[in-house]
């Protein structure tokens, strides 16, 4: 599963086809873009670490032994930390870089909901957006959540609520005070409904609200 976030990191650097339809002033940022990332379903296991009790080495194995642990994780486990710097150390070196990253959040771990609450959960979001930001602090971020990305997961709330502010207040460097507010009233609840109803997991088109424009590189 590590395996698969990383692979997935490095094979996402997409060639935009643009068309030659009229665009909302929404998407001229990304009308007028060639080349962007798409870094999705991170999904950080805090709990990884090698041990010699293979069914100790990280709670998303649910018990099953894992595999063959190393410092960058193993194929049962969700992702260690180590492994997410390795991509994103490699992403920041890389020659090719992009004029857009798109985040379609699922930060935290695959683990029983007992395993988490809503301040794990944040926390996760929050550690995942401080990466993102010490590592590509120049190139503009276009987040959204994922359906892990709420305690009990894909069980979006039709009400402000706790982990939406957080949330706003972590990304609100990337956004405009306007796309701020959104983000903490409304938008998120069609939105999760959606998500819950096409449990989508990779594909940023429909994981991305529309409302979320970032006004700079920052
Ligand atoms: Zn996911």
């Amino acid at each position: 599963m590590a395996l698969f976030v990383l692979l997935f990191l490095f094979c996402h650097v997409f060639n935009l086809q643009v068309s030659s339809a009229p665009v909302s002033n929404v998407f001229k940022h990304l009308q007028t873009a060639s080349k962007f990332w798409h870094i999705s379903d991170l999904h950080l296991d805090p709990t990884y670490h090698v041990t010699e009790d293979h069914t100790k080495v990280c709670f998303s194995s649910k018990g099953v032994p894992a595999l063959d642990p190393g410092v960058f994780g193993d194929f049962l486990c969700d992702s260690p930390y180590q492994l997410i710097l390795s991509a994103f150390s490699y992403m920041k070196q890389v020659d090719l870089q992009p004029e857009f990253i798109i985040w379609t959040g699922d930060s935290p771990p695959h683990v029983p909901k007992e395993e988490l609450s809503t301040d794990v959960v944040i926390n996760v979001i929050a550690n995942m957006t401080r990466t993102i930001q010490q590592f590509f602090p120049q190139i503009p971020v276009y987040p959204a959540l994922g359906n892990h990305d709420y305690w009990p997961q894909d069980q979006f709330p039709t009400s402000e609520n706790a982990i939406y502010d957080a949330v706003a207040k972590l990304w609100s460097p990337w956004l405009n005070p306007a796309a701020v507010a959104t983000l903490q009233k409304v938008s998120l609840l069609i939105w999760g409904r959606h998500l819950n109803r096409q449990r989508t997991s990779t594909c940023f088109m429909q994981r991305m609200p529309f409302q979320l424009q970032p006004i700079s590189g920052k």
